[in-house]
Parts: structure tokens; C-alpha cells; sequence
């Protein structure tokens, strides 16, 4: 594709995100080929003839990232079929174990569309994604990068390997996982051959489910294949006390303990959740820089705990923010994030700098290891995804209090224009792309009740 005309967003006040974000009132973002190339006061924003966009009363900030997701779960909207559970393994078991063994390729293509578009509504532009369809492995990672291309937003692909659907289905993961990691590996060196600056939209991750639907041989496999192609693992990590529980018992070692012995852990992989884990797996987990991303509402809502972020980032480790498909409003989650830690410590003055960072600085720094981009700040060479926000600030917005913004009005407000690296995906609130989206929901729709059937 070719890359889109130069972008010019003037008038606004720019948020530029980041480990120390700045605001920059009444400033002009320039996107050319892709990137930002210039951000500066309006007066010196000079002749221009590319789009110009009026961000007057606006706020623009960077695409946010959703560090952890699942698209699949989609169609487990408005499902009642399902028997209440009273613990996690419950819930895996009476309805995402149901659910994703019925996917059909088909299913995992729509299913992903849906909060691919809901995304750009949120300001949401690099998702990092984690599937399963065990009836529908070759080929699901495919179906769901079709969809992300077709959006133009930028997400990291992988499939949830496991051992609990049998050896024939384990296998099948394997290759999805190899086969994909290869593809992109593949794709990206064209891009780059054809053109410098080109940005690959779709990246992969090697899957695994969690380390209790994981056999140690699978575990090994899993590993030795991963680091011949020289990805990282993204994996859920000691979500309920009982993944730690059944570590314990079957292989005398705690979670993270032994996902190290086999070389899972690492500045390239992702360990969802770590509600459950003690001084010594920390630790593990910061010297090897493997990335800890935070799904509070998921937690919450599964009852299995609250994350000890403040103590997680305090020792080193690397916390971003994910929803885990609850939502893809990042702001949402991020309030979410706050509150649950005001609970957790019995503290309402804890959390805020370290909740606020996950989203704005360390989920840049999870995604651009995953997109292998500078994505996630408005700064001169990043990739040119921003948002516009219809937030006019009531109140003085300035460096030293923006957090507070984010937290308690930029959430409240509405996504105006979304931006991928340069191209407009929303614009006045409206999808700016060749996508009949009643279709997309009537096709979803039929899909989803033919599904709900087969469970
Ligand atoms: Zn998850």
C-alpha cells in the first residue's frame, strides 16, 4: 500500500505520552510517509499541502495500546448458555473452553472485526492479541490478520498452545505459532526491501495458554522453537491462585520459576496477569525483563485477585495495562486500574503515578518490543498514530497535573479522530474505511447464534 498523503493536525494542545508526558498547548503534529516528522508551536508550522485537520478545543494524544486481548471472546456477548462457575477453573471450563472449541475460521475473522473497529472508536491503534479456535487452528491466524489489515490498525498475533484438547490439537498449535512467526518474519523483510520507512502492521508472538495446560515436553518444544525463530511468549502467568497451586503439586516448582527453566521468560515475551506471585518470581521476572501486563477489570470480574502492581513496578518489572476483552477503551481500563489498587492497599492515595505510567509509558515500550515500531508517543520519528479528543480542559492542563485529566476527563470524553500511521481510519467520529460495518454486524450476528447452538 502506498503510504498515505502528509497529515498536518494543527490547533490542538498535544499530550505526547510517554514516560514523562508533556503538554503542549496550541502546537501542529506533521505525519509524512507514515511518521511523525515535525511537532511545533502553530506559528511555525509554515505552507503545507497535504490534509489539514482542526484540532482547535482538542486534545491530541498517541494511539493508545491494549497490551493484552482477546478478540475471540466476542461472541460470548449476550451468551446464556452457560452454567454458573465458582472459581476460575470454572469459568475456563463452563464457558471460554465451550466457546473457543466451536470457533470456525469464519467465526475468528468476524469475531476479531468487531473490536478491531470498536478499537479506533477508543483511540485504541496496537493491540497485542492471544487466540484460540483448538476446531480451527491452521489457518485462525491468517483470518484474524486479515482483519487487522483491513482496519489498519497494528496488532501482535499468537496462538494459545495447550495440551488440553490432546496431542493432535497441541501439535496443530505448534504449527500455527511456527508458521505464522514465519510469515511475518518473511513479510517484514519484504516491506523493508520495498521501501525503508514501510511499517508491517502484523507481527507475531509464540503462543501458550498457561503453564497448568502445559506438559513439560510441550513446554520444551514450545521453547526450542520459539528461540530458533527468535520470538518471545505470551503467555498467561498466575492469574488464580490455582495455576500456582498446580504448579506446586505436579512439578514442585512455583509458575515463573519453572516457565524460566525452559527459556519462556525474556524481554520479548509477555506474562498476563501475575495476580499470584511471591518475592522470588518477581525478581525472575525483572532480571530477565519479561513484561507484566495488568488486566484489572478481567481479574475483578473473574474474582481471582488484585495484582500488586505498585510492588511489581517498585522491584523492577515492566507493567502495562491490557483488558483482556473486556473492553477496548484503555482509558476505561485505566481507571479500573486505579481504583482496584485504592481497594487493594486500603489507600485511596496509592497507585496513581504507577497505574497512569503502565498505560502511557510502559505499554508504548511492550509494543514497540512486539511491533518491533517506536509506536505509543507523539514524538518526532514515532509512527504516526494519534487520536483527537473532544476535551477541552475545564481546569489548567499542564505537565504536572495531566494524569489527572486522563484519569477524570480525557476518559470521559469522546474519541473525535483516529490515526495509523498517517492514514485516517476516524474522522468527526465517523470510520473512514471501506468496511460496510451494518454488514459485518448482520454476518456476525447469524455466526454467533450458530455458535451458540454447537455449545
Ligand atoms: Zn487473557
Amino acid at each position: 500500500m502506498p503510504p498515505p498523503p502528509p497529515i498536518l493536525i494543527e490547533n490542538g494542545t498535544v499530550i505526547t505520552g510517554g514516560k514523562t508526558p508533556a503538554v503542549l498547548p496550541n502546537h501542529s503534529v506533521l505525519i509524512e510517509n507514515g511518521l511523525i516528522t515535525r511537532i511545533a508551536p502553530k506559528a511555525r508550522g509554515g505552507r503545507f499541502a497535504g490534509k489539514r485537520i482542526d484540532a482547535a478545543g482538542k486534545v491530541v494524544m498517541p494511539g493508545l495500546v491494549n497490551a493484552h486481548t482477546h478478540f475471540y471472546s466476542t461472541f460470548a456477548r449476550g451468551l446464556t448458555k452457560t452454567r454458573p462457575a465458582s472459581d476460575f477453573v470454572g469459568v475456563l471450563k463452563n464457558l471460554w473452553w465451550r466457546l473457543d472449541s466451536a470457533l470456525t475460521t469464519e467465526d475468528c475473522y468476524y469475531s476479531a472485526l468487531i473490536p478491531l473497529l470498536d478499537s479506533i472508536r477508543h483511540g485504541t491503534t496496537s493491540l497485542i492479541d492471544h487466540h484460540a479456535s483448538p476446531q480451527a487452528v491452521p489457518g485462525s491466524l491468517n483470518a484474524i490478520a486479515k482483519a487487522v489489515h483491513e482496519t489498519g490498525l497494528r496488532a501482535c498475533l499468537c496462538y494459545e498452545l495447550s495440551d488440553r484438547d490432546g496431542a493432535r490439537i497441541s501439535k496443530e498449535g505448534l504449527e500455527e505459532n511456527a508458521s505464522f512467526i514465519r510469515q511475518c518474519h518473511s513479510s517484514s523483510r519484504r516491506e523493508s526491501a520495498l521501501k525503508s520507512n514501510s511499517q508491517p502492521n502484523v507481527t507475531a508472538l509464540f503462543g501458550l495458554h498457561a503453564a497448568f495446560t502445559l506438559k513439560d515436553a510441550t513446554l520444551e518444544k514450545a521453547a526450542k522453537l520459539g528461540h530458533e525463530l527468535g520470538a518471545g511468549f505470551h503467555i498467561h502467568v498466575a492469574e488464580a491462585q490455582s495455576d500456582q497451586d498446580y504448579s506446586q503439586r505436579h512439578h514442585r516448582k512455583r509458575v515463573v520459576e519453572r516457565l524460566n527453566q525452559f527459556g519462556i521468560l525474556g524481554p520479548q515475551s509477555i506474562a498476563a496477569h501475575c495476580v499470584h506471585v511471591n518475592r522470588r518470581e518477581i525478581d525472575l521476572l525483572a532480571e530477565t525483563g519479561t513484561a507484566v501486563v495488568h488486566n484489572p477489570q478481567s481479574n475483578l470480574n473473574n474474582a481471582v485477585g488484585i495484582a500488586d502492581v505498585v510492588t511489581l513496578m517498585q522491584w523492577g518489572v515492566l507493567v502495562g495495562l491490557g483488558t483482556d476483552a473486556m473492553t477496548t477503551h484503555m482509558l476505561e481500563e485505566l481507571r479500573v486500574a486505579l481504583w482496584a489498587q485504592h481497594i487493594r492497599a486500603q489507600n485511596p492515595s496509592v497507585a496513581f503515578g504507577e497505574v497512569v505510567s503502565a498505560l502511557f509509558g510502559n505499554n508504548p515500550e511492550i509494543a514497540a518490543r512486539a511491533l518491533r515500531l517506536p509506536v505509543g508517543e507523539l514524538r518526532t520519528g514515532c509512527v504516526g498514530d494519534a487520536v483527537i479528543v473532544d476535551y477541552d480542559p475545564p481546569t489548567p492542563m499542564e505537565a504536572g497535573n495531566v494524569f489527572g485529566h486522563l484519569v477524570f476527563g480525557i476518559s470521559q470524553a469522546a474519541v473525535d479522530t483516529t490515526i495509523v500511521g498517517g492514514r485516517v481510519l476516524m474522522e468527526n467520529r465517523r470510520l473512514a474505511l471501506d468496511l460496510d460495518e451494518p454488514r459485518i454486524n448482520a454476518r456476525a450476528r447469524e455466526l454467533a447464534a450458530k455458535l451458540w447452538k454447537r455449545l
